[in-house]
Protein backbone atom coordinates (compact mmCIF):
# COMPACT_ATOMS: atom_id res chain seq x y z
CA UNK A 1 0.00 0.00 0.00
CA UNK A 2 1.75 3.16 -0.92
CA UNK A 3 1.57 6.12 1.88
CA UNK A 4 3.65 8.67 2.14
CA UNK A 5 7.14 8.95 3.99
CA UNK A 6 8.32 12.34 4.32
CA UNK A 7 8.50 14.83 7.15
CA UNK A 8 5.23 15.02 8.86
CA UNK A 9 4.89 18.38 10.87
CA UNK A 10 6.24 20.19 7.59
CA UNK A 11 2.23 19.51 6.28
CA UNK A 12 0.57 21.22 9.38
CA UNK A 13 3.32 24.34 8.43
CA UNK A 14 2.27 24.16 4.52
CA UNK A 15 -0.86 23.96 5.38
CA UNK A 16 -1.37 26.51 8.11
CA UNK A 17 -2.82 24.58 10.57
CA UNK A 18 -2.46 21.61 12.87
CA UNK A 19 -3.28 19.03 11.38
CA UNK A 20 -2.46 15.91 14.30
CA UNK A 21 -0.54 13.82 12.55
CA UNK A 22 1.88 12.84 15.73
CA UNK A 23 -0.03 11.02 18.37
CA UNK A 24 0.40 12.82 21.71
CA UNK A 25 3.41 15.03 20.46
CA UNK A 26 1.06 16.95 18.64
CA UNK A 27 -1.27 18.20 22.24
CA UNK A 28 2.59 18.93 23.57
CA UNK A 29 4.70 21.70 23.62
CA UNK A 30 6.74 19.91 21.63
CA UNK A 31 4.81 20.87 18.18
CA UNK A 32 6.75 22.35 15.83
CA UNK A 33 3.70 24.30 14.69
CA UNK A 34 3.53 26.38 18.12
CA UNK A 35 6.62 27.42 17.82
CA UNK A 36 6.89 27.98 13.87
CA UNK A 37 3.92 28.16 12.42
CA UNK A 38 5.00 29.42 9.23
CA UNK A 39 5.18 27.68 6.00
CA UNK A 40 8.05 25.43 5.56
CA UNK A 41 11.83 26.64 3.42
CA UNK A 42 13.79 29.35 2.51
CA UNK A 43 11.22 31.50 1.89
CA UNK A 44 7.89 30.24 4.51
CA UNK A 45 8.11 33.44 6.47
CA UNK A 46 7.30 35.88 2.97
CA UNK A 47 4.00 36.63 2.96
CA UNK A 48 3.14 36.41 -0.76
CA UNK A 49 -0.78 36.59 -2.50
CA UNK A 50 -2.33 32.83 -3.23
CA UNK A 51 -3.86 32.72 -6.39
CA UNK A 52 -7.78 31.64 -6.37
CA UNK A 53 -5.83 28.05 -7.48
CA UNK A 54 -3.69 28.12 -5.16
CA UNK A 55 -6.24 28.13 -2.37
CA UNK A 56 -8.30 25.74 -3.75
CA UNK A 57 -5.35 23.27 -4.02
CA UNK A 58 -4.70 24.14 -0.25
CA UNK A 59 -8.03 23.21 0.84
CA UNK A 60 -7.44 20.26 -1.11
CA UNK A 61 -4.03 19.50 0.53
CA UNK A 62 -5.62 19.96 3.56
CA UNK A 63 -8.17 17.51 3.83
CA UNK A 64 -6.10 15.04 2.25
CA UNK A 65 -3.38 15.29 4.71
CA UNK A 66 -5.75 15.33 7.75
CA UNK A 67 -7.47 12.46 6.98
CA UNK A 68 -4.12 10.48 5.66
CA UNK A 69 -5.67 8.88 2.06
CA UNK A 70 -3.60 9.51 -0.66
CA UNK A 71 -4.74 11.61 -4.18
CA UNK A 72 -6.43 8.39 -6.01
CA UNK A 73 -8.62 7.60 -2.93
CA UNK A 74 -9.33 10.71 -2.40
CA UNK A 75 -10.61 11.79 -5.71
CA UNK A 76 -12.70 8.22 -5.27
CA UNK A 77 -14.73 9.83 -2.56
CA UNK A 78 -15.17 13.27 -4.10
CA UNK A 79 -16.91 10.88 -7.22
CA UNK A 80 -18.76 9.25 -4.30
CA UNK A 81 -19.57 12.46 -3.30
CA UNK A 82 -20.80 13.84 -5.92
CA UNK A 83 -23.41 11.48 -6.53
CA UNK A 84 -24.60 11.28 -3.28
CA UNK A 85 -27.90 13.53 -2.48
CA UNK A 86 -26.99 17.81 -1.07
CA UNK A 87 -23.83 19.67 -1.03
CA UNK A 88 -20.74 17.63 -2.53
CA UNK A 89 -18.46 19.30 -0.28
CA UNK A 90 -20.15 18.52 3.19
CA UNK A 91 -20.46 14.57 1.70
CA UNK A 92 -17.27 14.77 1.00
CA UNK A 93 -15.99 15.29 4.58
CA UNK A 94 -18.60 13.20 5.73
CA UNK A 95 -17.51 10.03 3.90
CA UNK A 96 -13.78 10.90 5.31
CA UNK A 97 -14.66 11.44 8.44
CA UNK A 98 -16.56 7.95 8.46
CA UNK A 99 -13.89 5.79 7.75
CA UNK A 100 -13.04 3.08 10.16
CA UNK A 101 -9.39 4.37 10.77
CA UNK A 102 -10.81 7.63 11.44
CA UNK A 103 -13.45 6.60 13.78
CA UNK A 104 -10.75 4.39 15.66
CA UNK A 105 -9.07 7.64 16.18
CA UNK A 106 -11.88 9.56 17.72
CA UNK A 107 -13.33 7.07 19.90
CA UNK A 108 -9.81 7.61 21.63
CA UNK A 109 -8.73 4.32 20.88
CA UNK A 110 -5.63 5.38 18.70
CA UNK A 111 -2.88 8.61 19.51
CA UNK A 112 -3.33 9.51 15.46
CA UNK A 113 -5.03 7.99 12.36
CA UNK A 114 -1.66 6.50 10.95
CA UNK A 115 -1.44 4.69 14.64
CA UNK A 116 -5.28 3.67 13.64
CA UNK A 117 -4.53 2.36 10.23
CA UNK A 118 -2.15 0.64 11.54
CA UNK A 119 -4.07 -1.34 14.25
CA UNK A 120 -6.96 -1.77 12.41
CA UNK A 121 -4.62 -3.41 9.54
CA UNK A 122 -3.22 -5.60 12.80
CA UNK A 123 -6.77 -7.27 13.58
CA UNK A 124 -7.52 -5.34 16.87
CA UNK A 125 -10.71 -4.20 16.43
CA UNK A 126 -14.24 -5.91 15.47
CA UNK A 127 -17.08 -4.46 13.70
CA UNK A 128 -20.69 -5.70 14.77
CA UNK A 129 -18.46 -8.58 16.75
CA UNK A 130 -16.68 -9.55 13.48
CA UNK A 131 -13.10 -9.44 13.08
CA UNK A 132 -11.85 -5.93 10.67
CA UNK A 133 -9.39 -4.76 9.23
CA UNK A 134 -9.84 -2.40 6.25
CA UNK A 135 -9.07 1.14 7.69
CA UNK A 136 -10.99 2.84 4.39
CA UNK A 137 -14.08 0.85 5.36
CA UNK A 138 -16.89 3.22 6.28
CA UNK A 139 -19.00 3.06 9.31
CA UNK A 140 -22.48 3.14 9.26
CA UNK A 141 -25.32 4.55 11.71
CA UNK A 142 -25.39 1.85 14.48
CA UNK A 143 -22.14 0.37 13.63
CA UNK A 144 -20.07 -0.82 16.87
CA UNK A 145 -16.03 -0.98 16.84
CA UNK A 146 -14.60 -3.35 19.67
CA UNK A 147 -11.27 -3.82 20.80
CA UNK A 148 -10.71 -7.55 20.58
CA UNK A 149 -9.97 -9.44 24.16
CA UNK A 150 -6.68 -10.06 23.43
CA UNK A 151 -5.87 -6.43 22.62
CA UNK A 152 -7.27 -4.91 26.18
CA UNK A 153 -4.56 -7.24 27.94
CA UNK A 154 -1.76 -5.30 25.89
CA UNK A 155 0.58 -2.96 27.30
CA UNK A 156 0.17 -0.78 24.10
CA UNK A 157 -3.37 -0.10 24.51
CA UNK A 158 -2.97 0.34 28.14
CA UNK A 159 -0.80 3.03 27.53
CA UNK A 160 -3.30 4.58 24.46
CA UNK A 161 -6.01 4.22 27.29
CA UNK A 162 -3.89 6.27 28.97
CA UNK A 163 -2.44 9.14 27.10
CA UNK A 164 -5.86 9.74 24.68
CA UNK A 165 -8.58 7.77 26.64
CA UNK A 166 -9.69 11.63 27.94
CA UNK A 167 -9.87 13.18 24.44
CA UNK A 168 -13.29 13.89 23.83
CA UNK A 169 -15.58 12.29 21.80
CA UNK A 170 -17.62 13.62 19.49
CA UNK A 171 -21.36 13.87 19.20
CA UNK A 172 -22.11 11.39 16.62
CA UNK A 173 -19.85 8.69 18.07
CA UNK A 174 -20.10 7.07 21.90
CA UNK A 175 -17.58 4.97 24.11
CA UNK A 176 -18.10 2.48 26.65
CA UNK A 177 -14.44 2.86 27.99
CA UNK A 178 -15.57 -0.06 30.56
CA UNK A 179 -15.59 -2.63 27.79
CA UNK A 180 -14.15 -0.64 24.86
CA UNK A 181 -16.57 -0.39 22.76
CA UNK A 182 -17.63 2.11 20.41
CA UNK A 183 -21.07 2.69 18.84
CA UNK A 184 -21.68 4.80 15.92
CA UNK A 185 -25.07 6.88 17.03
CA UNK A 186 -25.79 8.52 13.75
CA UNK A 187 -23.75 10.01 10.59
CA UNK A 188 -21.36 13.23 11.37
CA UNK A 189 -22.86 16.68 10.44
CA UNK A 190 -20.53 19.46 8.85
CA UNK A 191 -20.89 21.33 12.55
CA UNK A 192 -19.31 17.88 13.95
CA UNK A 193 -16.09 17.73 11.56
CA UNK A 194 -13.44 20.33 13.54
CA UNK A 195 -11.51 20.64 10.26
CA UNK A 196 -10.71 24.10 9.36
CA UNK A 197 -11.00 23.82 5.68
CA UNK A 198 -13.61 25.64 3.38
CA UNK A 199 -14.95 22.27 0.87
CA UNK A 200 -16.48 24.04 -1.67
CA UNK A 201 -12.92 25.05 -2.90
CA UNK A 202 -12.31 21.48 -3.33
CA UNK A 203 -15.44 21.19 -5.21
CA UNK A 204 -13.94 24.13 -7.54
CA UNK A 205 -10.66 22.54 -7.99
CA UNK A 206 -12.24 19.30 -8.79
CA UNK A 207 -14.87 20.84 -11.29
CA UNK A 208 -12.51 22.80 -13.39
FE1 LIG B 1 1.31 18.83 13.24
FE2 LIG B 1 1.34 17.19 15.29
FE3 LIG B 1 3.63 17.84 14.09
FE4 LIG B 1 2.28 19.59 15.60
S1 LIG B 1 3.27 17.70 16.27
S2 LIG B 1 3.19 20.01 13.61
S3 LIG B 1 0.16 19.08 15.13
S4 LIG B 1 1.93 16.71 13.21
Amino acid sequence: MARYTGAVCRMCRREGQKLFLKGTKCYSEHCPFVSRGFAPGQHGQNRKKVSEYGMQLRAKQTAKRYYGVLESQFYHYFELAERKPGQTGENLLRLLESRLDNVVYRLGLASSRAEARQLVLHNHFKLNGNKVNIPSLLVKEGDVITLSDKSRQSEKFKAIEETCGSRPVPMWLEMNRENYTGKVVRMPNRDDIDLEVEEHLIVELYSK
